[in-house]
């Protein structure tokens, strides 16, 4: 079975679209002269997390190519799902506090408005195409653990130890490291093995004919509790798309952004009217106003990191973090290229 949506659905898609555009007011109607409609096309354009600079290019160079908007997105964020460098997406995650490599990963593909996901998936290098292949070819929208796991398996995918020499030596020594009470003998920290404890590839995109899809795709939080599920596999909070609207998703503290929602919100506010960045902004206002005390610092501020990227249909983008100094990939309709991030709090103040 191949792995792509299906000319079928993508004609089916594509006619639901046509008929739509019936009813929306800017055709001709009524006895006034026939005038000329030009619908606006919309700019190409993918989004993405500051690890996504590839994705982001691959993902236009493909839609260039005629390529469905979420086949480009999913083959996008792949290159970090394989990549054994990377220590918070895929092959070379970081693990569970058991040393257990559990991937969570989702998508939503605009025009047929259809999602899949999957959460704690393990031994699979790439939760984001399992996700695709939950939202082509099943009723389900979410499948976790074994039942994920039998689920891949059973269209061939290879069942494989996620763990790298790399995230195994960073895993150990964390074990070792972990605190004076364990049995474990202290090893020293070495400065070439830094690593960071959260990390996640989200990319949206849309192509000139206005459609959109967006995916997200990590191995969560490193050392988390075995069976913890983040917000990267929630519809509606690790990434969410509208066709008529646009997408958004997000990378950071996930049990933040579960509480609010926050790529759905997102896209609700740009629903409203806002811009990509002042809808990102916005989400992360609801985000600091629902956080619990002990996770803010004495000036009221998150002690922890979030971001939202959006999209809207027409292709105009934005993103917005808690803190200053981050950075996220887009590419533009040109050219990929990292940009800064809106903020709503000032490093260092
Ligand atoms: N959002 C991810 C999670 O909570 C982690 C991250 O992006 O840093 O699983």
């Amino acid at each position: 079975m191949s792995d792509s949506l299906t000319r079928r659905e993508f004609l089916g898609a594509a006619s639901t679209l046509a008929a739509g555009a019936a009813l929306t007011p800017d055709m001709v109607s009524g006895r006034s002269a026939a005038a000329v409609h030009v619908r606006p096309q919309a700019r190409q354009v993918a989004v993405a997390s500051a690890n996504g600079i590839r994705a982001v290019q691959l993902a236009a160079e493909l839609m260039d190519q005629g390529v469905d908007t979420l086949d480009a997105a999913v083959e996008g964020v792949k290159i970090r799902e394989l990549d054994p460098e990377d220590t918070s997406v895929g092959y070379g995650g970081l693990p569970n506090e058991h040393g257990v490599v559990q991937l969570d990963a989702s998508c939503m593909h605009g025009p047929s408005r259809r999602a899949g996901a999957v959460g704690a998936l393990e031994g699979i290098k790439t939760p984001s195409v399992v996700a695709k292949y939950v939202l082509l070819y099943t009723d389900h929208i979410m499948l976790v653990g074994k039942g994920a796991k039998e689920f891949a398996l059973s269209y061939g995918f290879q069942e494989e130890d996620l763990l790298t020499d790399k995230s195994r030596e960073i895993w150990l020594r964390w074990r070792a490291n972990r605190g004076p009470d364990d049995d474990w003998l202290n090893v020293p920290a070495e400065k070439d093995l830094e690593f960071e404890r959260h990390g996640t590839i989200n990319c949206n995109v849309v192509n000139a004919a206005g459609d959109v899809s967006s995916v997200t795709t990590t191995s969560g939080l490193a050392w988390k509790i075995p069976g913890r599920v983040g917000d990267s596999p929630i519809i509606g909070a690790g990434q969410y798309t509208d066709n008529d609207i646009g997408a958004a998703g997000s990378t950071g503290r996930g049990e933040s952004n579960i509480k609010v929602c926050g790529a759905f919100l997102t896209v609700e506010f740009r629903r409203r009217g806002m811009s990509p960045t002042d809808a990102a902004l916005e989400t992360l206002r609801r985000v600091v106003t629902t956080t619990e005390s002990r996770l803010l610092d004495d000036q009221g501020r998150p002690k922890f990191g979030l971001s939202f990227y959006a999209v809207k249909k027409n292709g105009e983008f934005g993103a917005a973090s808690l803190w200053s100094g981050r950075r996220y990939a887009a590419f533009d309709g040109r050219e990929a290229a990292l940009h800064d991030s809106a903020h709503l709090f000032e490093r260092g103040r």
